[in-house]
C-alpha cells in the first residue's frame, strides 16, 4: 500500500488534517499574508456558537473533549521543526509569495476558549516557541468569539499570550442582540459583549473581527452598519484596530444558499467610516 501524496496547501486547501496532526495544521492564510500554524482544541468539530457563515464541516453545539497537551506541543514541534529546517515551504505551499510562517494562532474548529486545558495550552506553545528561539519574533493570536472572557483561567491564557507578545482577535459580527442571534446563533445581551471586550482589551492586545456578507442578495442593513461603526467607533481606545472580513471560503452550515460576496468597494466604505473614528482597518474581502 502506497502512502498518499502530501496536500498542496493553497489559500483554498484548510483542513484541519492536512499535516496528519490532531491539533495543529498548517494553513495559508490569505488574512495573515503567509503561512499560520493553527492549534486547533476542537478537534470534534464543536462550538458553542453556531454563525450562519461557519466553514466547520458537520459543526455541533457543544465543548472540545479533554486535550492531550503533551501531544499538542510534540505536534507543534514537529511541524515548525519541518518549516524551520525541513522542506515543508518549498514542498507544500503553492504560492512562493506565501512561503513564510506568519504566526501561531488557536484558531480552531470551535472555540478555543471553551477547552479547559486553553491556559495551560497556551503555555505550552509558549514553551515551544521558546524552544525554537521564536517567541517574541513570531505573533501568537488568538481567534475568539470572546464568550468565555468571563472565566478566570481563559483570563489567565490571554494574560500568558499578552506576556509572550501576542494578541486575541475579539469577534463582534453584530451590535444587536437580534443581528447576534441572526448571524452568531446567540443571545448573548450587549452589556455582557462590552464587558467581556474591555475585560480581553485590558489583558492583552486586542482586535475587533468582523465578518459581513450578503444575505438573499441584499447588502447588511444600514442601521445595523451605523450601530456598528457607531459601537466600535466609541471603543476605537481599547483596541489594536479591526479585521474586517468577507467570506474567504464556503459556509457549511444550512445557511449557506442564502449567502453572497459584498464587494471591494462596500468593505472600502466601511473602513473609511470606521479610520474616520480613529481606527486602523484591515480588509480582507
Ligand atoms: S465562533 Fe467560530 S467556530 Fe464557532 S460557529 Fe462561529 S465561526 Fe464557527
Amino acid at each position: 500500500m502506497s502512502a498518499s501524496p502530501p496536500i498542496l496547501l493553497d489559500v483554498n486547501e484548510h483542513s484541519r488534517g492536512s499535516a496528519g496532526m490532531l491539533y495543529v495544521y498548517p494553513v495559508v492564510s490569505r488574512r495573515a499574508g503567509g503561512i499560520s500554524i493553527g492549534i486547533n482544541l476542537n478537534p470534534n468539530n464543536a462550538c458553542n456558537w453556531r454563525c450562519i457563515y461557519c466553514q466547520v464541516p458537520d459543526l455541533k453545539r457543544g465543548g472540545p473533549p479533554p486535550i492531550d497537551l503533551e501531544r499538542m506541543a510534540t505536534e507543534l514541534d514537529i511541524l515548525l521543526q519541518d518549516v524551520l529546517e525541513g522542506d515543508f515551504l518549498e514542498s507544500r505551499v503553492a504560492d512562493a509569495k506565501m512561503r513564510h510562517l506568519v504566526d501561531v494562532a488557536f484558531s480552531g474548529n470551535g472555540e478555543p476558549t471553551a477547552a479547559a486545558e486553553f491556559p495551560d495550552a497556551v503555555g505550552r506553545v509558549v514553551a515551544v516557541l521558546d524552544a525554537h528561539r521564536l517567541r517574541g519574533m513570531l505573533p501568537l493570536r488568538l481567534i475568539t468569539n470572546g464568550s468565555l472572557m468571563d472565566r478566570a483561567g481563559v483570563q489567565r491564557g490571554v494574560r500568558t499570550m499578552a506576556e509572550a507578545g501576542g494578541e486575541v482577535w475579539f469577534k463582534v459580527d453584530g451590535i444587536s442582540s437580534d443581528a447576534r442571534s441572526r448571524i452568531n446563533g446567540t443571545r448573548t445581551p450587549t452589556e455582557a459583549v462590552e464587558r467581556r471586550l474591555q475585560c480581553c482589551a485590558s489583558l492583552c492586545p486586542t482586535w475587533l473581527q468582523s465578518c459581513f456578507f450578503e444575505f438573499d442578495g441584499k447588502e447588511p442593513a444600514t442601521k445595523d452598519i451605523d450601530a456598528y461603526v457607531a459601537w466600535v467607533g466609541a471603543r476605537a481606545h481599547i483596541l489594536r484596530g479591526v479585521h474586517l472580513y468577507g467570506l474567504a471560503r464556503p459556509s457549511m452550515q444550512a445557511d449557506a444558499p442564502h449567502l453572497g460576496h459584498l464587494t471591494s468597494k462596500w468593505f472600502d466604505e466601511l473602513a473609511r467610516r470606521l479610520v474616520a473614528q480613529g481606527l486602523k482597518v484591515q480588509i480582507s474581502p
